[in-house]
């Protein structure tokens, strides 16, 4: 029965049961941990044949010795496997170091310096710059926002990715010089842009000349479902729109292989591409070539990596179920909550009544299960409903995170019906 048609007697019973539970809890002295989206050690055994490559054999299909300098734009080979993937010509990408984020910085960095191509005065003239912010949405892409003072203007995130009207009316403010997308399997809702959206983000008019979309594709390939759901072709779509310059796509293998020494890439237009390098020739001589050639030789092909998600699939499907199965269970009936159930990436995003989320994370870390913080998703860490908590099922045990789910449960419940007694 739903907390809002239950009369105020039961609720006291349920809030007092849930008392009893929560102090069960508290008793039980967890510590468990749903914060980061981390690949759990077994999935990073699946790419331990990383560990022993190159070995001896360090010269690149090319015959490149990789422990030397130079290669700027990285593995030929690396980059003909990606670039399919990324929806971009092998030609127009670049591989990179071990974070797509730190390009992501530079990105943002070299259009406040320097300007993108097409930009009239560096970004840090203006007397404004804004980003559109899909919300919830990564938090890191809006922490480099706040560091660089770039103004964030929330755009509501759909189940088919950000509120189009809502950014076709952003777009005409010239101060309005980028926008974060994740494309599929958005961190944290797990939405797709739909082709429609990607359309339509592709062909509208934008006032500001320089005006660019961080298509941040981190889960291309991370399916939970034997659906491999492609990603819109957001670098065609703005050819054929005449806005080749528009998007900067961005990957990496940080939750295909090991999420900390991983291989990123950058794939975009040629003049973006040629504006990239030109810029970045100057801050390294050249990419971890050895750290390409081991990748090469793991992931041959687009095949070889889809293979090798198959491994991950088979590892988190049965926790992302595992998630499914406590929310619908413990919370389902009571009708307090909502949640996704995403076909793939890394987390579940969860919804609780309105103004209980710092409440329900503050409440699960006192019984020692860490929430990441209620609001981390949105622009400066502020969620204006304080109803969004993500959840990161990967990295716990299976046994650690159904007690971690358990707990959560109770701690909504929790918060529901005392908020409801108020
Ligand atoms: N982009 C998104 C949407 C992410 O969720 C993450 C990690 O959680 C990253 C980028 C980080 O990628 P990388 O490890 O390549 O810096």
């Amino acid at each position: 029965m739903s907390l809002q048609s239950r009369s105020a007697d039961e609720i006291r019973t349920l809030h007092a049961e849930m008392e009893q539970a929560y102090a069960a809890l508290q008793q039980a002295g967890l510590t468990l941990d749903l914060t980061r989206g981390k690949p759990s050690p077994d999935q990073l055994d699946l790419a331990s044949a990383l560990l022993e490559e190159p070995g001896q054999d360090f010269r690149d299909s090319a015959g490149t010795d990789t422990r030397n300098y130079g290669g700027l734009v990285g593995n030929a080979d690396l980059r003909a496997t990606f670039g399919p993937l990324m929806g971009v010509p092998p030609e127009q990408v670049v591989a990179g170091d071990n974070a797509s984020l730190a390009i992501m910085h530079d990105l943002v960095v070299f259009g406040l310096l320097k300007g993108v191509v097409g930009s009239p005065r560096p970004w840090g003239e203006e007397d404004e710059v804004v980003f559109l912010c899909p919300a919830p949405g990564y938090d890191r892409h809006f922490a480099i926002c706040e560091q660089y003072g770039i103004t964030m203007r929330a755009i509501e995130m759909h189940d088919d990715g950000p509120d189009v009207e809502a950014v076709r009316r952003e777009v005409a403010d010239p101060a309005v010089k980028g926008m974060w997308i994740v494309p599929t399997y958005a961190n944290p809702t797990g939405a797709v842009v739909s082709d429609e959206v990607a359309t339509a983000l592709a062909q509208m008019p934008t006032a500001a000349p320089d005006f660019r979309i961080f298509w941040d594709n981190a889960y291309a390939v991370h399916h939970l479902t034997e659906e491999r759901t492609p990603t819109a072709d957001i670098l065609g779509l703005c050819e054929r729109a005449g806005h080749g310059d528009r998007p900067f796509v961005l990957a990496s293998t940080s939750k295909i292989t090991f999420a900390g020494s991983g291989v990123s890439f950058f794939g975009a237009s040629a003049d973006n591409v040629a504006w990239y390098t030109g810029l970045i020739g100057k801050r390294t001589i050249g990419p971890d070539k050895v750290n390409h050639l081991r990748h090469a030789r793991l992931l041959p092909d687009a095949e070889a990596v889809h293979a090798h998600m198959d491994g991950h699939r088979a590892i988190l499907a049965p926790k992302f179920a595992a998630v499914q199965e406590i929310l619908q269970d413990r919370l389902g009936g009571h009708d307090v909550a909502t949640w996704t159930d995403p076909a793939g990436g890394y987390f579940v995003s969860l919804d609780v009544p309105d103004g209980t989320a710092s409440r329900v994370v503050a409440l699960a870390k006192e019984a020692g299960i860490a929430l990441t913080p209620a609001g981390a998703s949105f622009p400066h860490g502020h969620d204006p409903r304080d109803r969004n908590i993500r959840i990161a099922p990967s990295f716990p045990s299976m046994a650690d995170l159904r007690a971690a789910m358990e707990g959560l449960a109770t701690c909504v419940l929790l918060a529901a019906t005392e908020q409801r007694l108020d």
